[in-house]
């Protein structure tokens, strides 16, 4: 097992990575902007480099000052996290030349999967069922394009090869508007992401997004951990996660679960991962993979008992995995609330100094977050600033857990989305369970007018 491990990362993952490490006897070396210097995990690490200013470009992201800091400090392995370099498989593999270990996937698979026209053509011939669409990327031809968009039938949702963070997408009803929306989403991924591949699928109407967890280790074994729901999304980006999917039958998780984890075999994939799919009308649709570990996963870890980050770094060091699919057993419901700082009407951040910081307790809470009283949240990166996670034996159970852990959370001197959280709680679509992609966009549309 490594001694050192460099965490390339901030926030609550850095503090979520370091636990894991602390727990394992594993020393922890944590890289920092000058903005969060005063961060818990800095202060809590066996040893802290400071790689920059604030600004991403010049720290998170900048890759020779992160493959120094493992250098000085004879760290063993670098774990990204997930943002920022996470799934560059350019980072990947400059790691494992600088000779660290990278706790992640092989370059080739990141490269793979981050083009998300290879990874629907790889899932195609890997047997996991895809959202009927272009066989890879649109010709330049607008002939074709609109030929293609007719089979497909409309509405149809024209993406970018390489976008991510629900960015380099749009939806087109009409045939009139067709080329237009392709060139203009083509414009913007060249620019956004530095590839203006596009590729076009059926948009569908009424989704629910389901993602299936997986662990693969170097001796060819794959697993599936469950599902879970992450369909309240506002412009694309979850809020709030469940697991198990409600009304969803067993008999078709177990059947998609068994197709990823085969999958992982078929391209000999190598550590955490997941396969996130739109499910309408009992089919399940692949859309993408994440190589890495993702914010919602602790309501996996809640319901299987397995720890998903040791379980990294544990692959990354070469062990097999310890459980067998068989031996995974989901125990109860787990919900996620993300913490974000922001106005909980508006949604414009909120950053600066938290001045009361009083975090939830009792049976089935868990609390991801490296915020505290007096902490100032800098406005320079993402908003969450932590994670809500309740566990029950029923959905039931965990959704009055979560209302009162909502209930005992007090955060002054920043706003937070908290109070929508407490609304979505009580909410009797909610609480009924299943809805699309779409509920919370017109939940927040309804609120608006009422
Ligand atoms: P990103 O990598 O940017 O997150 P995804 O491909 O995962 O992009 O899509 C993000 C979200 O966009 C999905 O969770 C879903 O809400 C919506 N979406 C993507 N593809 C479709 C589709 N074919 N039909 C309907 N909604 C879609």
């Amino acid at each position: 097992m490594f001694k050192k491990i460099l965490i390339a990362n901030r926030g609550e993952i850095a503090l979520r990575v370091q636990r894991a490490c602390r727990e394992m006897g594993i020393q922890t070396v944590v890289v920092y902007s000058e903005a969060d210097r005063e961060a818990k995990y800095v202060r809590l690490a066996d040893e802290a480099v400071c790689i920059g200013p604030a600004p991403s470009a010049q720290s998170y992201l900048h890759m020779p000052a992160i493959i120094s800091a493992a250098e000085v400090t004879d760290a063993e392995a670098i774990h990204p996290g997930y943002g920022f370099l996470s799934e560059n498989a350019d980072f990947a593999e400059r790691v494992e030349k600088s000779g660290f270990a990278f706790i992640g996937p092989r370059p080739d698979s990141i490269r793979l999967m981050g083009d998300k026209v290879s990874a629907k053509q790889s899932m195609i011939r890997s047997g996991v069922p895809c959202v009927p669409g272009s066989e890879g990327a649109l010709p330049d031809d607008p002939r074709e394009i609109t030929r293609i968009a007719r089979s497909v039938g409309y509405p149809v949702i024209i993406k970018a090869a390489g976008g991510g963070g629900g960015r380099g997408m749009r939806v087109v009803h009409t045939e009139a508007a067709l080329l237009n929306a392709v060139t203009m989403t083509r414009s913007e991924a060249g620019a956004a992401f530095g590839n203006p591949a596009v590729y076009m699928e059926k948009f569908l109407l009424q989704p629910r997004h389901i993602e299936i967890q997986v662990l693969a280790d170097t001796h060819g074994n794959a697993l599936w951990l469950g599902e879970r729901d992450c369909s309240m999304q506002r412009r694309h980006q979850k809020i709030l996660e469940e697991a198990p999917a409600p009304g969803i039958p067993r008999r078709l998780i177990e059947r998609i679960g068994a197709r990823c984890a085969d999958a992982c075999k078929k391209i000999s994939y190598r550590g955490a991962g997941t396969f996130e799919f739109l499910y309408e009308n009992g089919e399940f649709y692949f859309i993408e993979m994440n190589t890495r570990v993702q914010v919602e996963h602790p309501v996996t870890e809640l319901i299987t008992g397995i720890d998903i980050v040791v379980e990294q770094i544990r692959i990354a060091a070469g062990e097999k995995l310890t459980v067998r699919q068989r031996g995974v057993q989901f125990n109860g419901h787990a919900i996620e609330c993300r913490v974000n700082a922001e106005d909980p009407y508006k949604f414009t951040p909120s950053p600066g100094r938290i001045t009361t910081w009083h975090t939830p307790g009792g049976p089935g809470v868990r609390v991801d977050s490296h915020a505290y009283t007096n902490y100032f949240v800098p406005p320079n990166y993402d908003s969450m600033i932590g994670k809500i996670i309740v566990h029950g034996a029923t959905r039931e159970q965990a959704i009055a857990r979560m209302r009162i852990a909502l209930s005992e959370m007090v955060v002054d001197g920043i706003q937070t989305n908290i109070p929508l959280h407490r609304e979505l709680m009580v909410d009797a679509r909610f609480i009924e369970g299943g809805t699309s992609i779409h509920y919370l966009e017109e939940y927040l549309a309804a609120r608006h007018q009422g």
